[in-house]
């Protein structure tokens, strides 16, 4: 199997389709270089950096071209802290969480705290998608954008709850490649290392006036909130383009890069068109071949960011992704805990639609080479 060859002319330009660390592109990295020379290793409270900081809030704001009184908050600890950070902070008394992934199941589990009454959580099965029911007492609504460990994704939509409920959405591996609207979330929370082509270790938020006023008001209350993780600190910092402690300087750079090429190359419309060309180039190869089948059936709910390709039973689907690596195409692996005979394959805003139309030529290749 190390010994299939996949000729150079299906070989992507750039091998890297993995969910997170995604691909940086060749031009961040040289940023990294150039106009990193100024600001790596100098001070995080000097104006090059808080500059830096200022350039990806107002970069975001501007792609997600945020609503009045939306503001952009972010950090340390990418999206896993938010999910604590939003137990101490947003929630006030019990949260509704979607889960029908990974993803969401962990923020279910965060949510069950001494201090809150037991989250009340929607379960759906991997590869379908779960829906909200408003309840009362509920203050928070949470459900991933993306499910990357299952490639399903959800309506952005606000729920029919109380007065005052927020919307609180994880879009770690789905901001800036896919369009919403964002005046439907209260909190649109993400992380670098997907569609923004960075490291991780950072999160970013867009919080609407009303999460701004929960924040605010739970602070004042009695509540023990760990300075780390509170979200009061980390609005008041990001208000002056700082992080409460020293964030990665080199993380920021690729994702204040990522962030101006997406808005000079046509801004969320343009990621938007570009990953759903990538993802139904996959879809289309998959419905069409006679061992491969999308894993997600109802095709509304298939991502444009992450596609989920379970193959025939016949075929050792180990065995593929092993062979795409020897030849350089990386971390196709499907979600490790979801025990699937499959492929899985970022269509990130940075990965080209070239690149995927050449992956699934590869991959045919490959197959054909096993069944020999
Ligand atoms: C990757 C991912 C996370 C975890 O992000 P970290 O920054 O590693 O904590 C959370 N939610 C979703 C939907 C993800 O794709």
């Amino acid at each position: 199997m190390a010994d299939i060859v996949i000729p150079a002319e299906l070989l992507p330009t750039d091998g890297r389709f993995g969910c997170g660390p995604s691909k940086i592109r060749g031009a961040q990295l040289e940023s990294l270089v150039t106009r990193g020379a100024t600001i790596l290793g100098t001070s995080h409270r000097q104006k090059p950096v808080k500059d830096l900081v200022g350039s990806v809030r107002q970069g975001l704001a501007d792609l997600f071209q945020i609503p009045d009184g939306y503001e952009v908050v972010l950090g340390n600890g990418g999206s896993t802290a938010f999910w604590d950070a939003a137990a101490f902070g947003l929630v006030e008394r019990r949260a509704e969480n979607l889960s029908f992934g990974e993803f969401g199941s962990k923020f279910a589990k965060a949510v069950r705290t001494p201090w809150l009454e037991a989250p009340h959580v929607v379960e759906a099965p991997g590869g379908s998608l779960a829906a909200l029911e408003p309840i009362e007492g509920v203050d928070v609504y949470a459900y991933p954008h993306n499910e990357t460990s299952t490639g399903v994704m959800a309506p952005v939509v606000r729920a029919a709850g109380d007065d005052g409920a927020l919307t609180v959405v994880d879009a770690t591996s789905a901001a800036g490649g896919a369009a919403f609207d964002v005046s439907a979330t209260d909190v649109y929370y993400f992380a670098p290392q997907k569609n923004f082509a960075s490291d991780g270790g950072l999160w970013l938020a867009l919080f609407s006036p009303a999460a701004l006023e929960r924040v605010e008001r739970i602070a004042a209350s009695d509540r023990y909130v760990p300075e780390f993780l509170s979200l009061k600190n980390a609005v008041d910092n990001s208000r002056l383009d700082q992080t409460l402690n020293t964030p990665a300087l080199a993380t920021l750079l690729m994702l204040d890069d990522q962030v101006r090429w997406i808005n000079q190359s046509g801004g969320l419309a343009w990621a938007d068109t570009r990953t759903k060309t990538s993802s139904s180039t996959i879809y289309d190869w998959a419905e069409a071949s006679d061992y491969a089948t999308p894993f997600v059936t109802v095709p509304e709910h298939r991502s444009q960011v992450v596609a989920t390709i379970d193959l025939d039973d016949s075929i050792d689907a180990k065995a593929v992704a092993a062979t795409l690596r020897a030849n350089g195409i990386v971390d196709t692996e499907p979600y490790r805990k979801l025990g699937r005979n499959q492929l899985r394959v970022a269509t990130f805003t940075a990965i080209d639609p070239d690149d995927v139309a050449k992956l699934v030529r590869a991959i045919d290749h490959v197959v054909d080479a096993l069944r020999g």
